[in-house]
């Protein structure tokens, strides 16, 4: 584990998700914003580790908000917002929020399993969020989802500032 600052490691998965996107697809035109909290203490994790938990939520963000603008709604903006802050628990919380099709109440329990995918064979291994769940929980911490379907969704991870 390394003393890691959660701000600058967000924006650098955020970044890489959101340019390695438009590469590969000249269609891609969703956007994002961030809320950094400026005052985060930097925390011990094991920075790749919580890299590649950041890229696999952001990039199902990202694919979220890139199916629901293919629906042809008018006026709709595929926004995926970024968010990190000092819970009033002493938690590191970073959210991941997108305005995508949402995860209906049936699946909610299943996206955390292994090989659970609802994405054309290809696009998905259904491992992401598996993968997520198992680092997140080896830093003590919480992975949960929260969402309205045809509204978006809400995926918080909250992490102890404490090492453990
Ligand atoms: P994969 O992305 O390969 O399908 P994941 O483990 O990352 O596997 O996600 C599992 C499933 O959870 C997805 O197939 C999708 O049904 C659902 N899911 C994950 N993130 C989102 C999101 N941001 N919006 C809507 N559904 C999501
Ligand atoms: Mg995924």
């Amino acid at each position: 584990k390394e003393l890691t600052d959660i701000n600058s490691l967000t924006d650098e998965y955020l970044r890489l998700a959101y340019h390695g996107l438009r590469a590969k697809d000249k269609g891609f035109n969703a956007d994002f914003k961030t809320d950094f909290e400026p005052t985060l203490p930097k925390i011990q994790v094991i920075p790749q580790d919580i890299g590649r938990v950041l890229l696999n939520l952001i990039n199902n963000a990202f694919q979220a908000v890139d199916e629901q603008s293919k629906k042809g709604i008018e006026g709709y903006k595929p926004t995926v917002y970024l968010k990190t802050k000092l819970t009033a628990q002493s938690q590191l919380l970073i959210a991941i929020t997108d305005n995508g099709p949402g995860v209906p109440p049936e699946i909610k329990d299943k996206i955390f399993q292994p090989f659970f995918t609802t994405k054309d064979t290809g696009k998905g291994t259904g491992l992401g969020l598996s993968l997520a769940y198992d680092i997140v929980k080896g830093h003590g911490g919480e992975i949960k989802v929260e969402s309205v379907v045809g509204q978006g969704c809400e995926f918080r991870i909250e992490i102890p500032i404490k090492a453990l």
